[in-house]
């Protein structure tokens, strides 16, 4: 096979065996410790990857401040930067007409999963919100390319940036705040399988739903049933979808402001029947320990904590937590009762998972049988050999 060529106009990156071998193993990103060269490569800029000897390896966006310092983004030569981010951005909208069903609020591009690294773009009802991860993409030129062509193929009513303080200093990118991009409507109120949220761009805590939920609350409000208990319930993803099946219904936070949104959803919510939901301000170790201590029993009890893992030298401590919270609630479930326990920490694979509730059940002295093992919804796809895009485990199991 010929030799394909580089596109003469862009600068060269060239990387270490290691990381041209981890680009082979269908990988996107080099270190930095794997970057031998990226002489006149300005920061954000498109280049061309090569090994060592000069092989061609792909195209990639450079970042000369993040540890991740390149990201590919086609293992072709690329022409014209703006066409190709048209081209994926359509991709990434195709790809979710055919996957993505009763709701109008999803995840429009996920990043590395959606060949865009460092752009995240959801979508609720008519308001879509944007993310900036990268010196790439926060390039004036690409803003315009991005903005243009989601305008022109979603019509939304505005678009929001929600910008990460964090990550503009690791990328070395000048400070900006969150606001309206285009447009002028900054709330809305969203639906997924038929549960109403309200959404605000730019007030309270501007995270916007946990959208790779909303499969897993759809199935929880299958196997739902008696008195629920939604732990870490924010505003309400997994509480508002048990509620119809449920005679009572307990979400807890330890952050007021969701707990307002949650309220607010409850009365889009309302309907005959319904059971009204309690929302309570705690801290969830120091609950579940007064209530499983004051003999408490549930039907349903939903676990979903923040990532408790945030780098794998928090594995221990991170599956030490996740167990505290799964025993004590185990114990507190009525035989026949569901679980539904999830991570959101990427560092802890669902094999960590599995093996962290198999101990907790043989403490608590359950049986528990595996309902369902699901991941992140299809609006968050999982790219094969990038395992950083698989981050969601959400279990759902029969205690006996
Ligand atoms: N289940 C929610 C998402 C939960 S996100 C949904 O489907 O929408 C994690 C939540 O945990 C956040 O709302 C955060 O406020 C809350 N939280 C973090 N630490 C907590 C603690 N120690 N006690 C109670 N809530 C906590």
């Amino acid at each position: 096979m010929p030799r394909q060529p580089v596109s003469l106009d862009l600068p060269t990156v060239k990387v270490s065996p290691r990381g041209a071998s981890r680009l082979k193993t269908g990988h996107v990103w080099v270190y930095r410790s794997d970057v031998v060269s990226a002489d006149a490569v300005a920061p954000g800029s498109l280049a061309n990857v090569t090994d060592l000897r000069g092989k061609f390896l792909g195209t990639a966006l450079y970042s000369s401040s993040s540890q991740i310092a390149i990201r590919m983004i086609s293992s072709e030569p690329v022409a014209d930067l703006a066409v190709l981010l048209r081209q994926r951005i359509a991709d990434a909208i195709a790809y979710r007409e055919s996957v993505v069903q009763d709701t109008d609020a999803y995840r429009v591009i996920f990043s590395e999963a959606d060949f865009l690294p460092g752009l995240i773009v959801d979508r609720y009802n008519d308001i879509l919100s944007l993310q900036i991860l990268t010196q790439a993409m926060d390039a004036d030129a690409v803003r315009e390319t991005i903005l243009q062509e989601l305008s022109n193929s979603v019509h939304p009513a505005s678009i929001v940036e929600r910008v990460d303080p964090r990550v503009r200093e690791l990328e070395t990118l000048s400070p900006r705040s969150s606001g309206l991009l285009q447009g002028e409507k900054a709330s809305t109120t969203f639906t997924m399988n038929g549960i109403h949220f309200r959404y605000d761009a730019l007030e309270g805590q501007k995270t916007g739903a946990f959208l790779d939920q909303r499969e897993n609350y759809a199935a929880a409000a299958l196997y739902a049933k008696g008195e629920a208990l939604d732990v870490f319930c924010y505003q309400g993803g997994f509480a508002l979808h048990v509620a119809s099946h449920c005679s009572q219904v307990t979400g807890v936070d330890s952050s007021r402001p969701s707990l307002e949104v949650a309220e607010q959803n409850t009365a889009l919510n309302r309907s005959d029947g319904q059971p009204e939901i309690e929302w309570i301000e705690a801290n969830a170790f120091d609950l579940l320990k007064d209530y499983s201590s004051s003999n408490r029993r549930y039907d349903t009890i939903v676990l979903d904590p923040p990532a408790f893992a945030k780098s794998k030298r928090d594995l221990d401590a991170a599956l030490r937590g996740y167990k505290e919270l799964n025993l004590r609630a185990l114990k507190m479930l009525r035989p026949g009762g569901t679980l539904i326990t999830c991570s959101c920490s990427y560092h802890v694979t669902q094999s960590n998972f599995l093996e962290m509730l198999a101990d907790a059940a043989l403490d608590a002295r359950r049986t528990l049988r595996l309902i369902e093992v699901r991941g992140q919804a299809k609006d968050h796809p999982v790219l094969l050999n990038v395992p950083e895009t698989a981050y969601l485990k959400c279990l759902m199991a029969r205690v006996s």
